[in-house]
């Protein structure tokens, strides 16, 4: 391969556990047939990087597009219930395809299928992690993909580029890859013209104008959805490689060659965010809202404080204690997440109250509304 050096490849070549995640477009033909060549460049690639001693979770898309060619469905179908029918259809043939090729190399897979929802219990994220972990010990490539026939539209990861960030977080991988069938991420110029970028140290406005939208025929992701797969992992310290999963040896290429192929998002931040934070600020879904006062935005955001009820304004939507929820400026604007130690009923009748006036209030000892350890600041 032609590519040149990374010169950053440390960061790359440092990373003993990798997420990898193939698009729809990697894996299926134009007549949606598993692309078994194309599948076993990939076999091959992740093979040698287990030999190198990294481990590996592939995140793998494809089962809808499986699907349609095993029903001879002649185009992606628009209703859900239909394309839940070709998911199920296609997972089995996916499966059985990566565990026979990967049987060729003595590597065993096991099926993981998530859904948002799993991701937003923390313990059903736990279990998920557990299990992950006892399969990379075991020498076993958990194989993860959403589970399409359950996931429903306000429950779903919407593309795999986006569960594979959640899967980056929760596993505690040190590099996301995402193979797709582009060659990397490309910026026009002044003349309209297209040229890769093939290092991003910070995603920008300007950037994301390039992204366009999404768009394909059976898959769902796009630049755009890549994009911001890059944000957020990039934003706890770990980070990407867009590579173009269609050229042959692009996986050794990169990992055992250190050649610089695609285009590689640096991390936003010296630090990698602790993973109990990365869940409050990326994966769990908030169940309400406090709206705080100037001073707290400042004791948080600059002092690095917990947050008191003598700060809180307003208490928005139904939460329990232990329950993550949204930090808000008074406007409604986010700009933290964390754990409540109150429930909404009582926080409403607490708010503005200093520790004395809450204990008599309440009857026992104030406590922090936030505690600094189970708050994140996602901006500010
Ligand atoms: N889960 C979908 C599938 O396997 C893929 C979603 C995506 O293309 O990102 O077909």
């Amino acid at each position: 391969m032609s590519d040149s050096v990374n010169p950053m490849g440390g960061l790359v070549q440092s990373a003993r556990r990798l997420v990898v995640k193939v698009g729809t477009r990697v894996l299926t033909n134009q007549t949606h047939q598993l692309d078994l060549s194309r599948i076993d460049q990939l076999v091959e690639g992740i093979s040698r990087v287990l030999n190198s001693g990294r481990q590996v979770i592939l995140v793998t898309s494809g089962a809808i597009g499986a699907g349609l060619g095993v029903l001879r469905w002649g185009s992606k179908p628009k209703d859900v219930a239909h394309l839940q029918a070709a998911a199920a259809v296609g997972q089995g043939r996916l499966m059985h395809v990566y565990a026979e090729r990967f049987a060729r190399h003595g590597i065993g897979v096991a099926q993981i299928l998530l859904t948002r929802d799993d991701m937003s219990h923390r313990q059903r994220y736990a279990n998920a992690r557990q299990t992950m972990r006892v399969l990379l010990e075991e020498k076993i490539l958990p194989v993860v993909n959403e589970n399409d026939t359950v996931a429903v539209d306000e429950i779903r990861f919407g593309d795999n580029d986006e569960l594979s960030v959640h899967v980056a977080h929760l596993m505690d991988a040190q590099l996301l890859v995402i193979l797709t069938d582009v060659d990397g991420f490309e910026r026009r110029d002044g003349k309209g013209k297209r040229e890769l970028v093939p290092i991003v140290k910070r995603i920008t406005p300007e950037l994301e104008s390039f992204a366009g939208g999404a768009g394909q025929p059976t898959s769902t992701g796009g630049m755009a959805s890549k994009l911001q797969a890059a944000k957020k992992v990039t934003a706890c310290g770990i980070p990407m490689i867009l590579a173009n999963g269609t050229k042959p040896g692009v996986l050794t290429s990169i990992l055992l060659e250190n050649r610089l192929s695609g285009t590689l998002f640096l991390p936003a931040g010296k630090e990698r965010i602790a993973a109990r934070k990365r869940w409050l600020a990326f994966t769990g879904r908030p169940a309400g809202a406090i709206l705080v006062d100037s001073g707290a935005i400042e004791a948080l955001v600059a002092k690095g404080r917990s947050l008191l009820a003598s700060g809180v304004r307003k208490v928005d939507g139904s939460f329990r204690r232990g329950d993550l929820v949204s930090v808000c400026d008074e406007k409604g604007e986010e700009f933290a997440r964390g754990v409540v130690n109150y429930t909404q009923e009582d926080l409403s009748r607490i708010k503005g109250l200093r520790s004395e006036a809450i204990e008599s209030l309440l009857g026992r000892k104030a406590q922090e509304v936030i505690h600094r350890d189970s708050l994140v600041i996602l901006k500010g």
